[in-house]
């Protein structure tokens, strides 16, 4: 699940020390909030308590330092100086299963420590400075269990517990995702229509292929004068649809939803659960942040613009988001993409204001303001699941947008990020 299960030999970076003091001198009495996580476990870093006390001493009295973990490099002392010297506001475990036998395709298998760490934190006399909350990732082997887990946490009195899907870097875990690239939208016209699509596809296939080959063979045929104009029901009715789908703004990738056709019920026991654990979460007053499984295309935004967010990698690369961290391998919409590394500056080279208030970044920033009239949606669009040069590529969109913000989960409250 993990990017860094893809790397071989890449060097792993931790931020040094200084370079994040710089970082916390120029920023932090300007911001609200310092998360501090990135690709692995954040835990690794050999002076991560140094970080937070330097986060401290920056920030004003009143903003937060979060962090994830997944738990298993805690150990009680650690817990009790980050407590009793207010080190953080909000600490998030990442667990998908607390089940011994329940395999995970990521996070800390070490089932007993974890426990061990969370009730110690949970039951510390300074409890309550903190927040204590679960990040989960759910997947296709997971989500039958989702309702046990939720139910457990919220009787270990967590603060709140985030619900994220999947973003796939590998082809094979594909399969997992528990949600659709296809908005509601779409879906609506494609269900609400009432039609065989596979059938109406065969039939548009079919009189296209004879509408192609009468073209092509009509000057040799010795009764073309006696042709008749050859009835298209199919492809009338599927122009009908499509304009059907035009008034409402929205494409129909009617490749996407033949292949997922049958995920959709799968999609729909999930949403059932969903609606039992906001039960769970009324009833026990833990606050349960779910994706959504059907997304909404009229909802698109990208939440890094939205909550005036921003990446800075441990090398000092000002990035938009997560996604452009690292190159990387995706596979959404049933094909593959190398997405790229995309960085605004270094605050090495440039201060973080020259880099967030330059020209390139607020256009992108301004432009992310409305999606859906700035930025094209891949996961409608035919194109996209039969292999779209944009989308292999991942660099521009067939827009002209550069970095490729198109074909994202993120904006679509399907994969999530803290922030
Ligand atoms: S980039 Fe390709 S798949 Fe995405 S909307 Fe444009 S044409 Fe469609
Ligand atoms: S890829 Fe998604 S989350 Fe990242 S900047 Fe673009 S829209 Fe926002």
């Amino acid at each position: 699940m993990c990017l860094l299960s893809l790397w071989k030999n890449e060097k792993r970076n931790s931020i040094s020390l200084s370079l994040f003091e710089h970082i916390a001198q120029e920023t932090f009495p300007h911001i609200s909030r310092v998360v501090l996580y990135g690709m692995g476990e954040p835990l690794t870093h050999e002076k991560f308590l140094d970080l937070l006390r330097i986060a401290r001493k920056y920030l004003q009295p009143e903003g937060t330092i979060a962090f994830t973990t997944n738990g298993s490099l805690f150990n009680n002392n650690m817990i009790d100086e980050v407590l009793e010297n207010n080190l953080a506001n909000e600490i998030v475990f990442s667990c998908d299963t607390f089940e011994e036998e329940e395999e995970s395709l990521g996070h800390s298998m070490a089932v007993t420590t974890v426990r061990k760490n969370l009730d110690y934190l949970l039951k510390h006399e300074k409890r309550g400075r903190i927040k204590v909350g679960i990040e989960i990732v759910v997947m296709k082997r997971n989500y039958k269990s989702l309702e046990k887990s939720i139910q457990m946490f919220c009787d270990k009195k967590v603060d709140f517990i985030t619900v994220s899907h999947m973003y796939p870097y590998k082809e094979h875990v594909q399969n997992e995702t528990m949600y659709t690239m296809l908005t509601e939208e779409a879906l609506d016209i494609f269900e609400g229509s009432g039609e065989k699509w596979d059938e109406l596809i065969l039939g548009v296939t079919r009189e296209k292929f004879a509408e192609s080959m009468q073209l092509q063979y009509r000057e040799l045929y010795k009764y073309k004068d006696r042709l008749v104009k050859k009835e298209r029901p199919y492809s009338e009715r599927y122009n009908e649809l499509l304009s059907k789908a035009k008034k409402k703004n929205v494409l129909l990738n009617t490749s996407l939803y033949l292949k997922e056709k049958e995920k959709l019920e799968r999609l729909r026991e999930l949403e059932t659960i969903f609606k039992k654990i906001i039960q769970i979460s009324k009833k026990s007053g833990v606050k349960v942040f779910l994706p959504d499984i059907i997304p909404s295309f009229k909802r698109r935004e990208c939440p890094y613009q939205s909550n005036n967010a921003v990446v800075i990698r441990s090398d000092g690369e000002v990035v938009p988001c997560f996604k452009y961290l690292y190159d990387h391998p995706s596979y959404l919409d049933y094909h593959s993409r190398e997405s790229s590394f995309f960085s605004f500056g270094n605050v090495k080279n440039n201060s973080f204001s020259e880099i967030w208030n330059s020209a390139d970044f607020t256009s992108f920033r301004n432009k992310l303001k409305d999606m859906n009239k700035n930025v094209p949606y891949c996961g409608n669009c035919s194109f996209s699941t039969n292999n779209c040069f944009y989308v292999t590529e991942g660099q521009s969109d067939c827009w002209g947008n550069e970095p490729f913000c198109s074909e994202c989960p993120y904006s679509l409250n399907l994969t999530k990020c803290l922030l």
